[in-house]
């Protein structure tokens, strides 16, 4: 009760009620909410430590010495008994405010009107602040405050779900290596810093006051708008489009420069994360209130939300609504492909009849240069998201470290290696490293030459393994494609066991035919070196080898000096959700193994992995050296994959979403009968379109596949007909992103 006496005797205020503010614990000073025997309000701040209350001496400076410009309320000291703001007590120094009236803007739904009205006050509390010096607040440095993000890397680590864990490593990563080292450029001044809306006080569509200067701070004039704007944004419905009213608010009375505007997106995305940081922090400690806890929910809706939006369109937006000239967001398409043709062969092609321009991707999104955001349906190469942050890192601290290549000892080849060796059986016990699929197809098939000492391949009809010679021998669906100059010697071509419209109706019966092959060839006295195939068929039109096929081929191979080579350039990783190999998915044992597209997540490298034996006979005195080839960097790209596919659990995933997907594809099925055939396994999925007269549905394909892009969806076509819908998106694509892939295909499938 010395409290009460105290107020009394200083302050003359009768005490009836006296509750305790839930604060942020991390401050010393204690806060508490007083209501007199009148009902009137006051806020009572008991100060205990020294710098605190230096800082607060400087604020009551500060507030008092602007509020006279001001014509909304700032917070208001009442003086003690002898005209002082702050009363020196046993308990701690006192310091007694006004309760300022009015409802919070966090009690209100958003509405232009009224956030243009925030930006306009904010920006003019901002011009008084900038008039104002502190050495003592300039000296602070605040976790809160934008500027210090890097103090929150630490935090990173509490947030418990790697899932949403990657998405503030991804923003934190962008702030400090893209935003941090330019800041230095930026108007600096004090500011309020904590412009939450739970501080800005509203009365009849107005801004009446703004408190709580207690994270005052000199810092970039542009984070006050940020900081402001991040609240806001939390709270919207139409965060990218309420947030333009305050912006231009703000700039049309105190004008921000166009470089200020093009990094407030960053700014903004920083002090989410720095909240989301302080909330995991303080959960994982277990010293979470309701206070600390207040934004979380918001701020992850916010951030999931941030990755579907082209960050283009957005800083775009902001400088068009500031009346700035944006033109730089705006690229030419046509000068961009005339610069391609002028250097590039027309033999590379480009999806879609009207090409889409490049700019960013994030995860299962891709961002154009137009503003678009397109969900990635399609890519199988950015296997655990486009820009992991953890690829990403570990990419870039190797590459400061060391690159070399495997001439010299070092430790990133032998770690990777025993990691990937310890997902397949222990018979597959050595790996050679090259930098594409098909470096590894053509090496592979090296392997298989030398150690069977024979030539003669057998191959499956559609297959693709790669862009070398050898590639293009062995992949009929080149040699037999355009161009292509038909089946080479030593190639021997199986058919593919197509269990929906293939040559015939059971796996025996394909068996039986590669069987009757390969005694054609002995009596030839021709003993193929080697057997490649996919286990799921890509090119082939996403066809799953016919069950029992590949385990009664292998079987009869046994013992033979054929050896089995599995391509799990696209399948692998454990995008087959159910397996972690296409092999396994057959219950089958290669000889040699073929990896590539996934392994690195889009940094080139591959790998053949293959028995010791086999290894062994290759060392026959020529070096095998790839220039680039297991080198340290792309062994750290590659354990970070194979890490993030662990913690993310991502090969779960893609069992969940895969199934989960290809149900709701089967239910299409059954209302549409131009789709024939849904099949494939995980996140790897065909979707095979046919004519009433059985007759393959090409064109419809192609204007599904392009129905779908003009939905910011990316797919493609494949199989020998083109009419197979391909759909292999990376492996943190969620039930979500599948419903509006179903949707968009529902709306297509229902006009036709
Ligand atoms: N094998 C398969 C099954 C493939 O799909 C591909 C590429 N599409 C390759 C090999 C060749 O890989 P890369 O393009 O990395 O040379």
């Amino acid at each position: 009760m010395i409290i009460k006496e105290i107020l009394q005797k200083e302050y003359a205020v009768s005490v009836k009620e006296i509750t305790e503010i839930d604060g942020d614990i991390n401050y010393s000073n204690r806060k508490y909410l007083i209501q007199d025997i009148d009902n009137i309000n006051y806020i009572l701040q008991i100060y205990s430590d020294p710098d605190e209350l230096a800082l607060a001496k400087e604020e009551e400076r500060i507030i008092s010495s602007i509020t006279p410009q001001l014509d909304f309320y700032l917070p208001e000291t009442i003086t003690n008994s002898h005209n002082n703001a702050f009363t020196p007590t046993g308990e701690g120094v006192f310091r007694l405010k006004r309760y300022l009236k009015g409802t919070f803007l966090s009690e209100t739904e958003n509405n232009p009107n009224l956030l243009s009205k925030l930006g306009k006050c904010a920006a003019l509390l901002q011009r008084e602040l900038s008039a104002q010096k502190s050495d003592k607040i300039s000296a602070r440095r605040l976790f809160w405050d934008i500027q210090y993000a890097n103090f929150s890397f630490d935090k990173i680590k509490y947030i418990s779900d790697p899932g949403l864990r990657k998405l503030v490593s991804y923003y934190m990563n962008l702030f400090r290596d893209n935003v941090l080292p330019e800041l230095y450029k930026y108007r600096r001044s004090l500011i309020h810093g904590d412009l939450n809306c739970d501080n800005i006080l509203i009365e009849n569509n107005r801004i009446t006051g703004i408190i709580d200067f207690g994270d005052m701070s000199e810092s970039y004039l542009i984070n006050e708008v940020a900081i402001a704007s991040c609240y806001v944004m939390m709270k919207a419905d139409n965060p990218f489009k309420d947030i333009l009213s305050l912006v231009q608010g703000f700039h049309n009375t105190l004008p921000l420069k166009k470089e200020e505007l093009k990094i407030l997106p960053e700014l903004i995305c920083t002090r989410i994360c720095i909240s989301l940081c302080n909330s995991a922090e303080k959960k994982a400690n277990k010293t979470a209130t309701d206070y600390t806890m207040v934004s979380e929910r918001d701020g992850w809706e916010l951030l999931k939300l941030w990755i579907e939006t082209n960050p283009l369109s957005f800083a775009q937006n902001l400088l068009d609504t500031c009346g700035f000239c944006s033109d730089e967001y705006k690229s030419d398409k046509a000068q961009a492909l005339e610069r391609r043709h002028n250097i590039s062969s027309r033999s590379l092609s480009l999806s879609y009849k009207s090409p889409i321009y490049m700019e960013a991707a994030l995860f299962q999104y891709m961002y154009d240069k137009h503003g678009n955001t397109y969900l990635d349906a399609y890519n199988n190469i950015p296997h655990v998201g486009h820009s992991h942050p953890r690829v990403s890192e570990a990419i870039s601290r190797q590459q400061r470290k060391l690159n070399t290549n495997t001439r010299y000892l070092y430790d990133s080849m032998a770690a990777y290696s025993e990691k990937l060796l310890s997902y397949f059986p222990t018979r597959l016990n050595k790996v050679f490293y090259v930098n594409s699929g098909s470096a590894a197809s053509d090496l592979a098939i090296r392997l298989a030459r030398n150690y069977s000492k024979n030539k003669h391949l057998l191959v499956m009809e559609h297959g693709y393994h790669g862009n070398t010679s050898t590639g293009i021998s062995i992949s009929p669906y080149k040699f037999d494609g355009k161009g292509g100059s038909g089946l080479p010697e030593n190639i021997s071509k199986l058919s593919l066991p197509n269990m929906y419209n293939g040559k015939f109706d059971t796996p025996d019966a394909y068996v039986n035919e590669a069987i009757a092959e390969i005694k054609r060839l002995e009596i030839n006295n021709i003993s193929p070196a080697a057997f490649i195939t996919e286990p799921i068929s890509g090119c082939g039109g996403q066809v799953p080898l016919a069950p029992g096929y590949l385990n009664s081929l292998y079987s009869y191979l046994e013992g033979s000096s054929t050896l089995k080579i599995s391509d799990e350039v696209q399948v692998g990783f454990g995008r087959l959700g159910s397996w972690f190999w296409g092999f396994e998915m057959h219950n089958v044992e290669p000889d040699i193994v073929i990896l590539g597209k996934p392994m690195g997540n889009g940094h080139p490298v591959a790998a053949v992995v293959t028995t010791n034996d086999i290894a062994d006979s290759f060392a026959n005195g020529m070096e095998f050296f790839s220039s680039f080839g297991g080198n340290p960097v792309s062994c750290e790209a590659a354990m970070a994959v194979l890490e993030t596919i662990e913690e993310e659990q991502l090969q779960k995933n893609a069992f969940e979403v895969g199934n989960y997907y290809l149900d709701n594809c089967k239910q299409l099925q059954l209302q549409y009968p131009i789709i024939g055939d849904v099949r494939g396994e995980g996140l790897f999925i065909g979707i095979e379109f046919t004519n009433p007269d059985g007759s393959p549905a090409t064109a419809y394909a192609d204007k599904i596949k392009n129905h779908l892009k003009e939905k910011f969806i990316l797919t493609s076509t494949d199989g020998p007909f083109d009419n197979v819908l391909k759909s292999k998106p990376p492996l943190c694509f969620n039930k979500s992103n599948v419903d509006r892939v179903i949707r968009a295909l529902d709306i297509f499938l229902k006009q036709k």
